[in-house]
C-alpha cells in the first residue's frame, strides 16, 4: 500500500492559477473523492498526479519520494477515465491485457492475467467479445480490469461513472468501493457528484476555485461543514444570513438558540446552517427557535416530502419523512421550527455580508 502526499503542489496556465498551493495527504489503501463543481482544478490536480502535468511548484511525494523524474509511463499508477477509452479493434481480454503485452509479458501469463481480472469484475465469460458487443457498465469494468493489469501501486480515476446512468451508476459506485477495499488499493476519484463522492469515499476534499475548501470523511462534511460553500455543495441546505448574538443567533426579529456556535463574537455576520430533514413544521407557532412562513412548494420525493417556505428570514426548506403533511398546499401558512440542536453557525463570506 503506499501513500502519496501533496506538498504545495501549485499549477498555473498562464497567468491563471487552476491549483493553489495544495497540501493533501492521500492515506495508504483509503478511497479519496475529489469533489467540486467543474473548472474547480480536480482533474488538473489527479493529472499533475498522474505525470500528463507538471506542478509549477510544490512537490508530489510517494511513500516518501518527490515523483516529479518519473514520466507518467513509468508511474504504476492505473487510470481510468471518464470516456473508459478502450481499443475497439481488440476484445476484451487483449485490451485487459494491453499494458502487459508493451511491457513484453508473456501471452500465456498475459492470458492469465486477463482471465484472473475479469473474474474479479464478474466479466469472466466475456474475454472473447468485441468492446462493441458490451454494455456501457461492462465496458467500464474492462476499463477498470485494465488499469489493475499492472498491479498499480495507486489507481486514478476521472469521473468513472459520468457515461452511465443513474442505476448502473448506483450499482457501480458499489462494486468499485468493494473490490478498491479488497484489493486494499490506494485509491483517487475525481467527481462533481456529492453523492458519488459520499457513498464511495473514506475522505472527501472538496475543491472550489483551484482551492481545497475542506478534507474530511463524509460524515465530518455533512455535519460538520468548513463554510457556507461546502455546506450547500454536500446536500440540501438552509443557509440563513443573521448575526451571531455571542450564544445564538439574531434572524431580523428573531432570535435562535444554536448548540454548536462555533465561538463566533457578538454582533459578527454569520451563515446559519439548518439540514432540510432537521426542519419540523407545525400549524402553531413552536415555543423557541420558530419562524412564520408561506408554503412556495411541494415536492414528493418518495420517501420524504420537500416543502419549501417563504420566512422573513429567506426562503427554508423542509424535508417531512413518510405521507404526513399530505394535506399541505401551496399559500398554507406554518411555521418552520429549527431545533437548536441541528444547527450551525457557519463564518459569513464577503458575498453573503454584503
Ligand atoms: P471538470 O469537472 O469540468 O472537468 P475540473 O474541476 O476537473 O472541471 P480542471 O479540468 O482541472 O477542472 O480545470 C481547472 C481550470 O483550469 C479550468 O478553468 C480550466 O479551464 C483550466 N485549464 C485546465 N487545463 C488547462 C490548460 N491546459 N490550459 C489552460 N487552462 C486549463
Amino acid at each position: 500500500m503506499s501513500d502519496l502526499v501533496l506538498e504545495r503542489t501549485r499549477k498555473e496556465f498562464g497567468s491563471f492559477v487552476a491549483v493553489h498551493d495544495a497540501n493533501l495527504t492521500f492515506e495508504a489503501g483509503k478511497l479519496t473523492a475529489l469533489l467540486g463543481p467543474s473548472g474547480c482544478g480536480k482533474t488538473t490536480l489527479l493529472r499533475m498526479i498522474a505525470g500528463l502535468e507538471s506542478p509549477t511548484s510544490g512537490r508530489i511525494m510517494l511513500n516518501g519520494k518527490d515523483i516529479a523524474p518519473i514520466p507518467a509511463e513509468r508511474r504504476k499508477f492505473g487510470m481510468v477515465f471518464q470516456s473508459f477509452a478502450l481499443f475497439p479493434h481488440l476484445n476484451v481480454a487483449q485490451n485487459v491485457s494491453y499494458s502487459l503485452r508493451i511491457a513484453g509479458v508473456s501471452a500465456a501469463t498475459r492470458r492469465a492475467r486477463a482471465q484472473e481480472l475479469l473474474e474479479l469484475v464478474q466479466l469472466g465469460d466475456k474475454g472473447r467479445n468485441r468492446i462493441g458487443e458490451l454494455s456501457g457498465g461492462q465496458r467500464q469494468r474492462v476499463a477498470i480490469a485494465r488499469a489493475l493489469a499492472q498491479e498499480p501501486e495507486i489507481f486514478l480515476l476521472d469521473e468513472p461513472m459520468s457515461a452511465l446512468d443513474a442505476k448502473l451508476r448506483n450499482d457501480m459506485q458499489m462494486e468499485l468501493r468493494l473490490l478498491q477495499q479488497r484489493l486494499g488499493i490506494t485509491t483517487i476519484v475525481v467527481t462533481h457528484d456529492q453523492r458519488e463522492a459520499m457513498s464511495m469515499a473514506d475522505r472527501i476534499v472538496v475543491m472550489s476555485h483551484g482551492r481545497i475548501e475542506q478534507v474530511g470523511t463524509p460524515q465530518e462534511i455533512y455535519h460538520r461543514p468548513a463554510n457556507a460553500f461546502v455546506a450547500s455543495f454536500i446536500g440540501n441546505a438552509n443557509l440563513l444570513k443573521g448575526v451571531s448574538t455571542g450564544r445564538g443567533v439574531q434572524l431580523g426579529a428573531a432570535e435562535f438558540a444554536v448548540h454548536h456556535h462555533g465561538g463566533f463574537g457578538a454582533g459578527e455576520p454569520v451563515t446559519l446552517l439548518c439540514r432540510p430533514e432537521a426542519v419540523r413544521l407545525s400549524e402553531g407557532a413552536p415555543a423557541t427557535n420558530g419562524l412564520p412562513g408561506r408554503v412556495t412548494f411541494v415536492r414528493d420525493e418518495g420517501v420524504a416530502r420537500e416543502i419549501h417556505l417563504d420566512t422573513p428570514a429567506g426562503h427554508v426548506t423542509a424535508e417531512i419523512p413518510g405521507s404526513f403533511n399530505e394535506t399541505v398546499r401551496i399559500g398554507d401558512r406554518l411555521h418552520a421550527e429549527f431545533p437548536a440542536e441541528t444547527l450551525y453557525l457557519l463564518p459569513s463570506t464577503a458575498s453573503e455580508a454584503a
